[in-house]
């Protein structure tokens, strides 16, 4: 193989999924020898301690196909498919979750339609397996208020499940921003674009790796990096906050002239004092969220630390550096 470019690049990221990875590797390494073309499997260690790095060594070994990004620590499904996709040499690259829950199988419908001429081919959730009411209802929502206040359009109910044509993926890879939502960034980029309806199946081992607080998290990723409506929406309140003490102050006004009758009332005051203060306080935690980013990008730290590259693995037995 060395340094021809394969056809197909797979990029699977593996946050300890010991107890799937085997036949993960089995379904998937066969799904691509049927196609009869060249590829490589990425598979991207993101810091895991079960095991799963030793397995992904020993198939690096055994299978020059495979080949081995492993991290220094856990950084994060996102960050683990930008090192695949940095890696990546394919002409044509797909995400794939290494959990099963998403069928290697449906690789050849993707590769299907960028044979057509597609160059963004992503995997609709059709129907979900095995997954709790709470999940598929958060995971709903999230899609739909993406959908909803994002300037991108992006896919509803579709995840990172998709294959690139390497002019997307060149484009992506040049996108370095630290707070990555990746189905948006593909989005965003345009080109020809395509969805396939699939049947995302329930997880073949494990547990899930993505619990609430980290679908918020990615939720808020999404919604800052693709909107800026969380910030209008201070200015708006602060319009419609000033119109009604404008009309309130004119009303008590006309009252005391008119019938002569005091405004009564501290409970009033408290309310709309305490309703301002908790609105400030918010507008001022949205601006805190968009000036961490920023403050994130600005550090310009790099993404991610590999702690073994492919190259450490590619070079034969006992040969040693200076060749
Ligand atoms: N994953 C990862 N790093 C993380 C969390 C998850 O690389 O910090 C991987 C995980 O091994 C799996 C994929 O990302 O292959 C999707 O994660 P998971 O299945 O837990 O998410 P879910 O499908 O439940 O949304
Ligand atoms: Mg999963």
């Amino acid at each position: 193989m060395s340094n021809e470019r394969p056809t197909f690049s797979v990029v699977a990221p593996v946050y300890n999924e010991s107890g799937s990875l085997m036949e993960f590797y089995r379904r998937t390494s066969s799904v691509l020898e049927s196609t009869g073309e060249s590829w490589e499997l990425i598979l991207i260690d993101d810091g895991s301690q079960d095991g799963s790095t030793e397995i992904i060594r020993q198939l690096a070994k055994e299978d020059e196909h495979v080949r081995p990004v492993i991290f220094a620590r856990n950084f994060g499904h996102q960050i683990a498919v930008t090192a695949g996709l940095d890696y990546s040499r394919g002409k044509a690259v797909t995400i794939i979750d290494s959990d099963l829950q998403d069928p290697p199988e449906v690789i050849l419908d993707l590769v299907a339609k960028w044979r057509e001429g597609y160059e963004v081919v992503f995997a609709v959730r059709a129907e979900r397996e095995g997954e709790t009411a709470f999940k598929l209802w958060t995971a709903s929502l999230f899609y739909r208020v993406i959908y909803k206040i994002t300037d991108v359009k992006i896919p509803m109910d579709t995840g990172d499940f998709r294959l690139m044509d390497r002019r997307v993926v060149d484009v992506m890879n040049r996108m370095r921003e630290h707070h990555r939502f990746l189905r948006g960034m593909s989005a965003w980029v345009g080109f020809k674009q395509v969805g396939v309806p699939y049947k995302r199946m329930a997880r073949f081992a494990g547990s899930t790796k993505y619990p609430f607080n980290k679908m918020l998290k990615l939720a808020l990723t999404a919604i800052t990096g693709f909107s800026y409506l969380p910030l209008q929406v201070a200015t708006i309140l602060g319009f419609i906050a000033a119109g009604l003490s404008l009309v309130a102050a004119i009303v008590v006004i006309i009252m005391r002239a008119v019938t002569g009758a005091a405004f009564l009332g501290q409970a009033s005051t408290l309310i709309a004092v305490l309703f301002l203060g908790g609105v400030q306080l918010i507008s001022l935690g949205i601006l805190g969220e968009y000036i961490g980013r920023i403050y994130d990008e600005v550090k310009g730290r790099p993404l991610y630390i590999v702690r073994e590259s492919p190259d450490d693995f590619s070079k034969p037995q006992g040969e040693n550096d200076n060749g």
